[in-house]
């Protein structure tokens, strides 16, 4: 099938920038690139019919890590990159509340906690380096106890098993589905265009162009290609990057996360964190929604697959009924997967991959509150460049 002449010059015509995926990176660069350069067309391709990656498939936390999470950070990375990436996370968390309506987008100031446990962490030297940890955050969030002990309000959420509690109240929750479907509106107010069902396979360079090559499936199965032309590509693709640009390393890591059915009387209030944000889990109205468990079976999570598995689906089940909703009566109602993106170093990565060709990739699980600063800096490097 040949293209015609009024689909070449109009849905296929040339763009200033298209960016491959329409999760949380490719959104937020987009808003950005038209907030920078309004007079640029920005395109984005989506494979999937609405994104398919982790951006609707998260938790719905925004966050910016549990002390736990934050001091393993700092030993491995050193001080001043932990908080490089703490400050990205809070000024995301700042940025989503600028730019979107929180009705919009259930923006819920409930707080965050991390629950301790003796068996996984030592409790009395998390005791000793909190007043460390919260002076060297202080620079960041203007808060002397951005981290503060809560223990007895363990009880309060209805929480068991658990030894300590400590609460940051920065943290927040929302509604992931509604972020991606309102940023989306967003930009295309703002004039930027997207293809959904379109698929980025590979590029090379023309002059000053970038050809894009593309395929879609066009009427019953019938796959096609095509090939788009323009000024820039910005791989926003995640965890699928190396699909395409081999020679740009994410591991792909799979997270699962199981939905309650409406609990009667449901004491849990604000988002939980446990073992250096290896689990998760939150209220969601009247409901529990639990993630995580990946360290439980690392290689089997290294996966691009959105099955769920019975060896985390049962782990979850097991610390959902002992930890958070013993004496409730309750159905699972929802099971699902989606897919993060991790580099070696846990940090989030913006590159000029070659000529033309970035990529915003590697939210190592965070990426609710890191795309939104992230798509600053990458819009920034292309205004230097
Ligand atoms: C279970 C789970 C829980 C999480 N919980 C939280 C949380 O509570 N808070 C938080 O901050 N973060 C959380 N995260 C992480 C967060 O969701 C991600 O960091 C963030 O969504 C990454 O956004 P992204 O746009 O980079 O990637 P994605 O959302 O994966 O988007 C990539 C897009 O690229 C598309 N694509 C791939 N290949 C191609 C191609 N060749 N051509 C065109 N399109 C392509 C995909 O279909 C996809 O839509 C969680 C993730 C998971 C999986």
């Amino acid at each position: 099938m040949q293209i015609s002449i009024w689909e070449k010059q109009s849905f296929f015509s040339r763009r200033d920038f298209i960016i491959a995926g329409a999760g949380l990176a490719g959104l937020w660069v987009a808003y950005e690139l038209k907030k920078k350069f309004p007079e640029k067309s920005v395109l984005i391709i989506e494979r999937n019919i609405i994104p398919a990656g982790a951006s609707t498939r998260n938790a719905g936390f925004a966050c910016f890590g549990s002390p736990t999470e934050l001091l393993h950070d700092m030993h491995l990375l050193g001080e001043e990159t932990m908080l490089q990436t703490v400050e990205f996370r809070y000024k995301g968390i700042e940025k989503i509340k600028q730019t979107l309506a929180g009705t919009d987008i259930e923006f819920d100031d409930c707080g965050g906690y991390e629950c301790i446990t003796r068996g996984i962490t030592d409790l009395s030297s998390l005791q000793e380096m909190l007043p460390a940890l919260n002076n060297l955050l202080q620079t960041v969030t203007g808060n002397s106890q951005t981290f503060a002990w809560c223990n007895q309000r363990l009880k309060e959420f209805g929480l068991n098993g658990f030894d300590a509690l400590i609460e940051n109240k920065a943290e927040a929750a929302l509604h992931s589905g509604k972020l991606v479907y309102n940023l989306t509106r967003l930009v295309q107010r703002m004039h930027v265009d997207i293809l959904t069902g379109v698929s980025v396979k590979h590029w090379s360079h023309n002059n000053s162009h970038v050809e894009v090559d593309c395929s879609y499936t066009f009427v019953e199965g019938n796959v096609q290609h095509i090939s788009l032309l323009a000024g820039q590509l910005i791989l926003c693709t995640n965890a699928f990057t190396s699909a395409i640009a081999p020679q740009h390393k994410v591991a792909p890591g799979r997270g699962q996360v199981i939905v309650t059915s409406e609990i009667a009387g449901l004491m849990l209030k604000g988002t939980f964190h446990y073992d250096e944000g290896f689990y998760y889990f939150r209220n969601l109205g009247n409901r529990i929604l639990l993630g995580g468990g990946r360290n439980k079976a690392f290689d089997e999570e290294t996966t691009n697959s959105f099955d769920e598995s019975d060896i985390i689906q049962d782990e979850l089940e097991r610390f959902l009924s002992q930890h958070i909703a013993s004496g409730y009566n309750y159905t699972i109602d929802y099971r699902w997967s989606g897919i993060m993106g991790f580099t070696d170093n846990r940090q989030p990565c913006i590159k000029k991959l070659e000529k033309n060709v970035y990529t915003v990739t590697s939210c190592n699980g965070m990426g609710v509150a890191l795309t939104p600063v992230m798509a600053e800096k990458l819009v920034t490097q292309l205004q230097e460049n």
